[in-house]
Parts: C-alpha cells; sequence; structure tokens
C-alpha cells in the first residue's frame, strides 16, 4: 500500500533542545543578593551566555538585578522590546559604539581611552548627552584606560561636558577563578586611585563598579556600588566557592540504536571497538552542535536515569553511546547536561571532559538546537 499513514516510527522525534531554566536564574541571583549589599547588574552577553538574553534577563530582574549588562548597543533592542526598563550599561562595543542608537535606547556606554570617546562625542547627537562610565585598566591589559592615561581621559571627558557625561567608573579583575582577596587587592586599590581623581576632576557623583561573579561571591572589598553577574546566573562559578545551580538542559533524540558483536568498529577512523556485543545508541548531537570534539574518556549521557559513556568520535551530528545489555530505542531522549546531577552530567563536567571551562560549553552550543524555556 504505497499511499498507507507513514509508521509510527517516522514521526518527528524530540529535536535537540538547549532549555533556559529561568527558576535556577532566580535562585542564583538570591545567592548573589546574599552575598554583597551592592546592585546587582544581570550581565547578558553572548544572548545570556547562550540562554537567552531576555529570558535570563527577565529572570535575573524579576529576582532582584537593577541593572542589565551587554557587550554591543545593538543587544539593548529586545531588551528593551520586552519591556525591561531597569539601567543598561554597554563596554566593550567591538564594532564601535553606536552613539546615536545608545541615546535612543537609553543605554550608558563604557569608554576606555582618549580615542574611544574622541569618537563617541564626534558620533553623539547633538544635545543628547550620552552617559558614560570610564573604564580603567585595573590590571588586564585587554580593555581600559591605563592608569597613566587616565588624567588625559579625564580631561577630554571635561571637554566634551554636555556631549557625554559621565556617570560610573568600572574596572575589571584579573583573577576572577581566584577566591582570593589578596590577589584582587592592587584592582581596588587602582579602581579607588581612579575614582578619587574623577571627583577631584568635579564631576559629580558616580557609580563604581569592579568585581564579577567571582568578586561578587567571594570578596566584599571589591563590590562597591554595582557588582556585575554574569556566569553565575547561569549557573556557573569561576570561584568554584559557592554552589550554584545550573540553567540549562540539553537534550536530545536517540536516532538509531542497534545490537552489535564483540569487534564492531564505531565512528570514524574505529577509534573504538566494542569488546563486547552491546547496544549501541545514536544521539542526533554533534561538534556542530556544540559537543566538544577534544572529548577525553568519561564523556556520557543519560537516558532514562542512567549514564552512558560515548564511544568513538564525536561526527558533526551525532554521537554514539554504548548502552550495554539496555536496548534504547528511536525516539528516546538522553540529556546531554542538566542541573540535575546523579546520572545526569553538569555543564561543569562537560567543560572537564573537554579541558576547557564551563562558559565555553553553554556559548558554543550550535544555532540549529532549538531552544526551549523549562
Ligand atoms: C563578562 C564580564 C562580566 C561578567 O563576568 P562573569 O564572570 O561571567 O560574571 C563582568 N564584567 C565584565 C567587564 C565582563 O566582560
Amino acid at each position: 500500500m504505497l499511499l498507507a499513514a507513514p509508521p509510527a516510527t517516522l514521526s518527528r522525534l524530540h529535536p535537540p533542545t538547549l532549555w533556559t531554566l529561568p527558576e535556577a536564574v532566580t535562585r542564583n541571583v538570591q545567592r548573589a543578593r546574599a552575598a554583597t549589599d551592592a546592585r546587582i547588574m544581570a550581565v547578558v552577553k553572548a544572548d545570556g551566555y547562550g540562554l537567552g538574553a531576555v529570558t535570563v534577563a527577565r529572570a535575573a530582574l524579576a529576582a532582584g538585578a537593577t541593572w542589565l549588562g551587554i557587550t554591543a548597543v545593538a543587544e539593548a533592542v529586545p531588551l528593551r522590546r520586552a519591556g525591561f526598563d531597569v539601567p543598561i550599561l554597554s563596554w566593550l562595543n567591538p564594532a564601535g559604539i553606536d552613539a546615536a542608537l545608545a541615546v535612543e535606547q537609553g543605554v550608558d556606554v563604557a569608554v576606555g581611552s582618549v580615542e574611544e570617546l574622541r569618537q563617541l562625542v564626534a558620533d553623539a547627537p547633538a544635545g543628547a548627552g550620552v552617559r558614560v562610565h570610564l573604564h580603567l585598566d585595573t590590571g588586564m591589559a585587554r580593555g581600559g584606560c591605563p592608569l597613566d592615561d587616565w588624567s588625559a581621559l579625564l580631561d577630554e571627558a571635561r571637554a566634551a561636558r554636555g556631549r557625554v557625561e559621565v556617570v560610573g567608573v568600572m574596572g575589571h579583575l584579573p583573577r576572577a577563578d581566584e577566591a582570593d582577596p589578596a590577589v584582587n587587592a592592587p584592582a581596588v586599590l587602582r579602581l579607588r586611585h581612579g575614582r578619587d581623581a574623577v571627583l577631584r576632576a568635579g564631576f559629580g557623583p558616580v557609580l563604581v563598579h569592579l568585581a564579577a561573579t567571582s568578586g561578587a561571591l567571594t570578596d566584599p572589598a571589591t563590590h562597591a556600588d554595582l557588582v556585575r553577574v554574569g556566569a553565575g546566573l547561569v549557573g556557573i562559578d569561576p570561584s568554584l566557592t559557592t554552589a550554584l545551580t545550573g540553567a540549562a538542559r540539553f537534550t536530545a533524540p536517540v536516532v538509531h540504536s542497534a545490537l552489535v558483536p564483540a569487534g564492531t568498529a564505531v565512528g570514524y577512523g574505529g577509534a573504538h571497538v566494542a569488546d563486547r556485543a552491546t547496544h549501541l545508541a545514536v544521539v542526533g548531537v554533534g561538534y556542530a552542535d556544540g559537543i566538544p570534539r577534544e572529548l577525553a574518556r568519561g564523556a556520557g549521557v543519560a537516558i532514562d536515569g542512567v549514564r552512558h559513556p560515548l564511544v568513538g568520535r564525536v561526527s558533526m551530528d551525532q554521537v554514539v553511546v554504548d548502552t550495554g545489555a539496555a536496548a534504547v530505542p528511536r525516539g528516546a531522549v538522553a540529556t546531554v547536561f542538566g542541573p540535575e546531577g546523579g546520572a545526569v552530567p553538569s555543564v561543569q563536567d562537560w567543560a572537564g571532559w573537554a579541558g576547557t571551562i564551563p562558559h565555553t560549553i553553554l556559548t558554543g552550543i550550535g544555532s540549529r538546537v532549538e531552544r526551549g524555556i523549562a
């Protein structure tokens, strides 16, 4: 019968999906608030560390964050469209600062050099008064104005009064993964010098901010007026001191399964050979979806509450899992990572298997993976 209904196995499988868990973001903001009296900026750059800037921002603001942080002015557009009317700061701005858009969207911008400030002044719409945070290099040599050039930057900002309004002074801690106040002390001191110079130069009150997640969780001396929390929102604590809750779950379908005899070579290059008769399940995500190809032994996924090891090489679109005696049917759903613990790997587990940090796992999930909110 050519026109018979297709067999059930051809129905749509559960598509590979990255789920954002807003309740986890809420819990993580609550933990940050317990660690500081400063205001909390929810940093949602890189599309909310891969989990959706609007979704992450909404949960963070509901939990008490009062600022949003981004790294390009245009990222403010969907946030404003979602109705968030809190202050937003954009730093880095790799394509330059879109001054007109910053004014239109009501976005503060960070400026870390005389050159950048001159460009901003040249681009600023007449009479607008772009709100600027002066960015001091507090020890990273990766953006921000060196202390030696700080007074020249202040002179330039003074000359540009009316076109720009200095409302903040910021630095960034270079030793984010060391939960040791002593390593932060030089940056704290440097920022204090920078702030004092701004006040002496006759600018009005400024908002001072330095700490990211690690400083916010571990070192009150870095808190100043505001802490900028990004990784912490999604459950990553670079300081490894605080139990945060993972805000992501990555699920993917089993697309094929088979019982294979001992001696079966699996995947490209036959990098794995089955040492016994076993069941294999092919899961429909690969390196194009963000599964690191550089995995060490030990990587696995959870299916029905059981951890099964990946075997053979990661392909562009698939990985193969050895499910042993268990015959896992096509259509079963594998959990690649999630916050549950137990059989379910964490984002941190994947980072360990790949020799990287959890940030790169989360921000590396491919664009063809569907997104959901759970
Ligand atoms: C990314 C970033 C943050 C947030 O850092 P996390 O460790 O992810 O919290 C804070 N400040 C600046 C300048 C950043 O670039």
